[in-house]
């Protein structure tokens, strides 16, 4: 029979530390989170190689009596649990007294702490459990506790860590979520010697979701704010063309506390449906305050998960408020250009520098520009080729961007370019289009044609922009409204009707939805044993090959699912993808200013039905710092 053992001290608080240190990112809440027990207004946290290597967390709280030290790292040792009736809180806050404990059993940990009444704090050097060092130290209120190569005691532990930029990134979501939390204390996190964020600690939740998710998405975000019976929403979320490959920058708070709501991100991503890509998602930080009783009271509090007793509402709210957001705040996205850094001594004259460097400059007066100079002029440093001016060498004239190019001063015949005054512009296709309505705008800036690239990127100038235009993006987007505005669509019949034999599955969903496709200009007949007979097709769509075009319908109207919605906006989708001009494709110059003019014209068209962007902004004022003129 095996003999029974008692463990070693060492050996079970290791078997204990497997509990809470699982890596450092969980090493990392813990410590803040003692941060936060002990009343800290300011914490800032500095990792180093993903936190295996080094992770410091400095806090203002309260810090420990020299006499409490020694005891904070032994196992069941808390200042937050006296008697048995606080024993309550074990379960729902996770004090355990254990944290530290585990810590220093499979690290080196450091900590110097001072309470505000003591003269002086305490230096404390743990090592795998065992002290190193506890020795009376000057040091500022508060605590400091430095955590240096976690499981270099267990190996075996240390092999299921990953790469440092995951552990580093986990660290970082930690930090993200518990700022988040507590708008009212000010983090800082430093990462590999660079400041990662930085809230200010001053209480307000949108200035410290600004800080978290404005840190990679600044100037991109965008007021989302809603109430429905009760259920009132307010939070920041991200434009279309920011969304990501990841979920990892949806945060949602329900009456103060950080959760997860999968109703809540349907209800988002549903709002984006036909704003952003497929497989990207929106970034957001939603703030939910709901009635208490509406919450699902069996999901215990240490879970995140939620679940609300009326989960449509919480989904309408959500809902109207992030399209609506979208609909007010989005803008089109704008290009601007990395500007190249000017040494002002390149520009300067061999007169000029020599006059205000050598000749006036004793070594007394040597500024840190001198310094500068010399490195400069090391042969080391290269400076940047110049571009060549593309059309010097060109042997012939550009043949087609000379033929569609239209200045403002010529004028050519068939192209208007001339203001147009609102009530006066009349789109000249079926097609209607919003107009950008402004008190302050009375008169819509004219467009000017600039040419085309590749035969696919229409490029404008407006107002102090220029507009490249992906043609078909465009065309795509502005047929999708239409459809889905109900505008009546122009209709062309078929000189010789076309008969489709289809598979079962695609003849039969085209039959259930015959009514849809009428309206959006298909005149189909059942002809039986799954043949159908088109009789006409939206103008649009004069040329293409109805027989595959019907199957393709079909496909797209059988994975739609049963509402009613979504069925009608694939089939647009199908349709508009078809009818719209294909990049490459040539078009008059009368055509691409038409489009141009449509997609400038309307807030409404920024992307594609499939999220794509439709056209991007060049500011005049980019264009000139790119070039030098202004800095
Ligand atoms: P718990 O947090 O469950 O009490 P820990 O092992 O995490 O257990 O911490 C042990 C004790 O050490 C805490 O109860 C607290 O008194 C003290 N302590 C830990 N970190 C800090 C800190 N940053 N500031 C002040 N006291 C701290
Ligand atoms: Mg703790």
């Amino acid at each position: 029979m095996p003999k029974i053992n008692l463990l070693e001290k060492h050996i079970s608080e290791l078997i204990a530390a497997g509990e809470v240190v699982e890596r450092p990112a969980s090493v990392l809440k813990e410590l803040v989170e003692n941060s936060i027990d002990a009343g800290a207004t300011i914490i800032t946290v500095e990792i180093k190689n993903g936190g295996i290597s080094y992770m410091r967390i400095t806090d203002n709280g309260c810090g420990i009596d020299p006499d409490d030290v020694p005891l904070a790292f032994l196992r069941h040792a808390t200042s937050k649990i006296k008697n048995g009736e606080d024993l309550n809180s074990i379960s729902t806050l996770g004090f355990r007294g254990e944290a530290l404990a585990a810590i220093s059993s499979v690290a080196r940990v450091e900590m110097l702490t001072k309470t505000l009444t003591a003269d002086n704090g305490t230096h404390y050097k743990i090592e795998g459990g065992t002290e190193i060092q506890n020795v009376p130290s000057g040091c500022p209120n508060g605590t400091t506790i430095i955590i240096k190569d976690i499981f270099y005691n267990t190996p075996a532990r240390m092999k299921f860590l990953k790469k440092d930029v995951s552990e580093a990134n986990a660290c970082a979501g930690v930090i993200d979520r518990i700022a988040l939390s507590h708008p009212e204390i000010s983090f800082k996190f430093i990462r590999d010697g660079k400041q990662t964020l930085s809230t200010n600690g001053d209480g307000n939740l949108k200035n410290t979701a600004y800080s978290v998710l404005g840190r990679e998405l600044s100037n991109s975000l965008i007021d989302a704010n809603g109430e429905i019976g009760g259920v009132k929403v307010n939070g920041l979320i991200c434009k279309p063309v920011f969304c990501k490959p990841t979920r990892n920058n949806q945060y949602t708070f329900l009456n103060g506390r950080l959760v997860r709501s999968g109703t809540v991100i349907a209800a988002v991503e549903q709002a984006y449906k036909n704003s952003a890509m497929i497989g990207k998602f929106p970034s957001f930080v939603l703030y939910l305050s709901v009635p208490f009783e509406t919450v699902d009271v069996n999901v215990h509090p240490a879970k995140t998960e939620v679940r609300f007793s009326d989960e449509k509402r919480i989904f309408d709210c959500v809902y109207s408020a992030v399209k609506n957001a979208l609909a007010m705040g989005d803008t089109r996205p704008e290009i601007k250009p990395q500007t190249p850094v000017f040494n002002k001594f390149e520009r300067m004259t061999t007169q000029e520098f020599k006059q205000t460097y050598i000749e006036t400059g004793s070594k007394s007066t040597q500024t840190d520009d001198v310094k500068k100079v010399e490195v400069y002029n090391k042969p080391t440093v290269e400076k940047p080729k110049p571009v060549l001016n593309p059309f010097i060498k060109l042997e012939s004239p550009l043949p087609e961007a000379v033929e569609t190019y239209i200045s403002p001063k010529d004028k050519s015949e068939d192209v208007k370019v001339d203001v147009i005054k609102k009530d006066e512009y009349t789109p000249k296709t079926d097609i209607n289009v919003d107009i950008v309505k402004s008190e302050l705008e009375p008169e819509l800036l004219p467009v000017y044609l600039i040419g085309e690239a590749f035969n696919t990127y229409i490029v404008v100038q407006m107002g102090d922009s220029v507009f490249m235009i992906d043609k078909h993006a465009a065309h795509e987007r502005i047929l999708f409204n239409s459809l889905k505005d109900n505008i009546k669509v122009e209709v062309q019949s078929l000189l010789t009707p076309v008969t489709v034999v289809l598979s079962k599955n695609e003849y039969n969903t085209i039959l259930d939805n015959l009514e849809l496709l009428s309206k959006s200009g298909f005149e189909i007949d059942d002809f039986g044993n799954s043949a159908l007979v088109v009789r006409s097709v939206p103008a649009t769509l004069i040329g293409e090959d109805i027989s595959s075009l019907i199957s393709e319908i079909s496909l797209s109207l059988q994975k739609s699912g049963k509402v009613e919605l979504e069925i009608a906006e694939n089939l647009y989708h199908t349709v508009a993808c078809k009818a719209a001009i294909k990049a490459g494709t040539k078009i008059s110059s009368t055509e691409m200013l038409e489009l141009a003019k449509k997609v400038l014209y309307s807030k409404e068209i920024m992307y594609c039905p499939h999220g794509r962007p439709v056209a991007f902004e060049i500011k005049r004022k980019e264009l000139e710092k790119m070039f030098g003129r202004i800095q």
